[in-house]
């Protein structure tokens, strides 16, 4: 029962293609650092493959048929990106879904202080972290800052090699006694996770001049003021770029893994399917999967539903009855990564149901937590049918579960498509380090992921 680990099996080219599909995502999580970046980054490359905006093809009542290609920009957060199929919708899509949104510090939108010579921002995180891991590293900032006009000054500071970082300060070894003996959990709150941003004083300035001094260059080259920040979204992400990790060049250490390898794997699935698919295949690249798929760009908004009912309208076959068949007819990898086995840590895991790194894609039958609560939990009449898609397509996969039965737990996106009543089930990358501000993956992984999604489009 134990999976084969996938680089014994490659040959010279799909080594290359393996470093190829590498190189590419590298650029990908460099130029995607937040959802708003990832989905900038997405439509570009849609449009660019012939993919149509589903608003526009709605307000010129664009007919659509076999072959088009149609995306949805829900909110500048979120992708849903349609390449339909000869067969009628109703039967159902091959959907691949993936979440592009990670783990990060979040500025308030009333953040700005000042603090014995030192201009700083209070911050809320997103998602969940382990905070001791945040502080004393270079962040940079990126975001959207809306005036009341409407206007919107794009943000982004700290990825150049010329700009200035930011970052959280820590304590010193030396004074830490009362911290060391705190609790991991307990040693960095977070209100301490607030982001140093000046130390220089505005000349001629009395009152709070280094805050004033911060004010000015946001107003100087950002024509921003304080109060816009009132309906800004910044987020602090690690300032590093993604790059090659081991001796080896086998794995890539980078920021956002979860869940952006999925979702590369996704797009890059997608972007190599033929000119037109048996079924619509459908991927998904969605936001706010980190803290419960909520508001209007998660998962449990009703995009999809609506993009769908849409795509019917434009074919000429809607009907509230099609759009329930479209959906319960469909079938869905969610993607997501996987918890990799850690052998420095290895009494958090079950070894034989435990994800490797480079042992190729996973399938996860069931997330959840305890007594697999919350977890969407997979019918064996379906993983049956991906085990034979997968080894008819000679991808390496292999089984996961998300650590130790009773210790912790997590959740995808499955268990809200699955309540259209269409077959789900989660598969994804695994990841080292999961949630810390650089995680690690394989490459082999990522590549066996892109193969996988896109045999499991066609096939399904
Ligand atoms: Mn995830
Ligand atoms: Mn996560």
């Amino acid at each position: 029962m134990e999976r084969p680990n996938a680089w014994k099996n490659y040959k010279k080219t799909e080594l290359k293609k393996v470093e190829a599909l590498a190189e590419a995502y590298k650029d990908f999580l460099n130029n995607g650092k937040t959802e708003r970046e990832c989905v900038a980054y997405t439509v570009e490359k849609l449009e660019k493959a012939g993919y149509i905006s589903l608003d526009k093809a709605v307000a010129e009542g664009k007919k659509l048929k076999a072959g088009d290609k149609v995306y949805l920009n829900q909110m500048n957060k979120a992708v849903l990106a349609f390449h339909l199929g000869k067969k009628p919708l109703e039967d159902g899509m091959n959907i691949v879904g993936a979440h592009i949104d990670s783990p990060r510090i979040d500025l308030k939108q009333n953040p700005f202080y000042e603090d014995t010579d030192y201009a700083l921002a209070d911050t809320h995180y997103y998602g969940g972290i382990k905070k001791y891991q945040w502080v004393a590293r270079p962040l940079s900032l990126h975001g959207v800052v809306v005036r009341k006009d409407g206007s919107i000054v794009n943000i982004c500071i700290g990825e150049k090699e010329s700009d200035p970082v930011v970052g959280i300060s820590d304590l010193l070894i030396h004074l830490s006694q009362e911290q060391s003996a705190k609790k991991l959990s307990e040693a960095i709150t977070g209100e301490n996770l607030d982001i140093m941003l000046a130390g220089k004083p505005l000349a001629g300035e009395e009152k709070e001049p280094v805050k004033a001094m911060l004010l000015k260059i946001l107003k100087d080259e950002y024509q921003i003021e304080e109060e816009d920040m009132l309906s800004a979204e910044i987020e602090a992400v690690p300032a590093e770029k993604a790059r090659d990790f081991g001796l080896d060049r086998s794995m890539i250490m980078g920021y956002g893994h979860d869940d952006r390898s999925c979702a590369f794997a996704e797009l890059d699935a997608l972007l190599k399917i033929g000119s037109v698919p048996e079924y619509t295949c459908c991927g998904m690249l969605v936001d706010k999967e980190e803290i419960g798929s909520v508001g209007a760009t998660g998962m449990q908004a009703n995009y999809l539903e609506n993009a769908v009912a849409e795509i019917l309208n434009l074919m000429g076959r809607y009907s509230g009855l099609a759009l329930r068949r479209v959906l319960k007819n469909s079938r869905m990898l969610s993607c997501d990564v996987s918890a990799g086995f850690d052998p420095l840590y290895a009494s958090a895991f079950e070894k034989k149901n435990a994800a490797f790194l480079g042992r190729g894609v996973c399938y996860n039958k069931f997330t959840g937590r305890g007594g697999k609560s919350g977890s969407n939990d997979a019918n064996a009449e379906f993983i049956g049918k991906i085990r034979k898609i997968m080894d008819d397509n000679k991808v390496c996969w292999q089984t996961a579960e998300l650590g130790r039965v009773d210790l912790g737990g997590g959740g995808t996106i499955a268990y809200i498509c699955a309540l259209y009543g269409m077959e789900v089930i989660d598969s994804g990358v695994a990841v080292l380090n999961m949630h810390a501000p650089m995680e690690i993956i394989s490459k082999a992984d990522l590549y066996e992921a892109a193969k996988a999604y896109n045999a499991f489009m066609l096939n399904a």
